[in-house]
């Protein structure tokens, strides 16, 4: 399956990933995503600091999902599954059916019912996968799917899946290998942990090699209503409008916690407010379009940025000139109901010059 056309993250990184010749190359072309330099963020954060977004939504299916799809669905594969299962907030099941349908094998995902946004609805239907909706959250979803995956008839691509976390550490090397060091604050938003444990493993790996000389500090927020990590206890019943993140019990729990002590980061929360904020805000002042749970970075960045120094030991104690990155995780446009949410009305007019001067006011 692999061709010269080939340029998705197993490719770039062969000799970083736990691939070999007997590998089939499942890929969709994922992952060198632009890393944006952000003029306003950084002179919000002020001193000499350089901030930049890493927009994974414009992966193939619009998510980070895709860098740890390529390998899980690869290496299934390779194993010979004919079928693969996923819980899923809804990207995991998008990215998962995707490369799936390429890979011509089935596709089962779990999704708790009523809280999937609709574009991500739409590309598990539309990429061919069976769809369950269960009457329960993601963490009764991925109990199940660790249930059915158990006797081996299902492999399972969700992030417990260490072929997912191998192939989402890739965008840690991007970033070092574009800025040609490692940035001193990574921040990201975190639900099932399975994305910064990733990074973590990506950043270290590279500095192991000497790539990098250094180690971000690494810096996750939670959605306030879905935090167990920063409480310390698994939420019971996850509420938050950034869907990705509604999460109660993080199945890489552990690996996030790892990384915050290891790297001397740091966990904590936004509000819904904040997070609806600060996803309008990045769209309309650097025109970076993300779904919710991704605005989650932007709106910590935000948060810590206009409380006093004391209250943020992790800014203050940055170098002058720190380089920040921030990773958006998902599309925009998969969540069709934004309007709605934030009050977007057309001005409305009648099909005249007269009418259309007169609400835009320039008559
Ligand atoms: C999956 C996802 C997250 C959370 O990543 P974890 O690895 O579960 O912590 C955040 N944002 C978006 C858009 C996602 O799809």
């Amino acid at each position: 399956m692999s061709n010269r056309h080939d340029r998705g993250v197993i490719s770039r990184y062969r000799s970083y990933l736990p691939v070999s010749d007997a590998t089939p190359v499942v890929s969709l072309n994922e992952g060198s995503t632009p890393l944006i330099y952000s003029a306003k963020l950084s002179s919000l954060v002020g001193r000499e600091a350089e901030v930049y977004v890493k927009y994974e939504g414009l992966n193939p299916t619009g998510s980070f999902k895709d860098r740890g799809m390529t390998m899980a669905i690869s290496k299934a594969v390779e194993r010979g599954a004919k079928a693969v299962i996923c819980a899923s907030t809804g990207n995991t099941s998008a990215a998962a059916a995707a490369y799936a349908a390429r890979a011509n094998i089935a596709c089962v995902v779990l999704l708790p019912a009523g809280k999937i946004a609709a574009g991500k609805l739409l590309q598990a239907f539309i990429y061919g996968a069976k769809v369950v909706a269960i009457e329960g959250n993601f963490d009764e979803a991925l109990r199940l799917v660790r249930e059915l995956g158990a006797d081996g008839r299902f492999e399972i691509v969700n992030s417990i899946n260490p072929f997912r976390i191998e192939g989402q550490k890739t965008a840690s090397f991007e970033i070092i290998d574009e800025l040609d060091e490692a940035p001193d604050l990574h921040i990201l938003p975190v639900g099932n942990a399975g994305n910064i444990t990733a990074y973590w493993k990506g950043y270290r790996e590279y500095r192991e090699i000497g790539k990098a000389g250094t180690l971000p500090k690494m810096l996750g927020f939670q959605a306030a209503g879905s935090a167990p990590i920063f409480w310390g206890h698994v939420v019971e019943k996850p509420e938050t409008i950034a869907t990705a993140i509604r999460i109660g019990n993080p199945a890489s729990w552990e690996g996030a916690t790892t990384a915050i002590k290891e790297s001397g980061g740091g966990i904590d929360v936004v509000t819904d407010e904040e997070i609806l904020q600060a996803q309008r805000w990045l769209a309309a002042e650097e025109g970076i379009f993300v779904e919710p749970a991704s605005a989650a970075s932007v709106a910590g960045l935000m948060k810590y940025v206009s409380q006093s120094e004391e209250a943020t030991p992790l800014l203050k104690n940055l170098p002058l000139a720190a380089k920040i990155v921030l990773t958006v995780t998902g599309n925009g446009l998969k969540d069709p109901e934004a309007p709605t949410v934030h009050g977007f009305k057309a001005l409305e007019a009648a099909a005249d010059i007269q009418s259309v001067a007169r609400v835009l006011g320039v008559n």
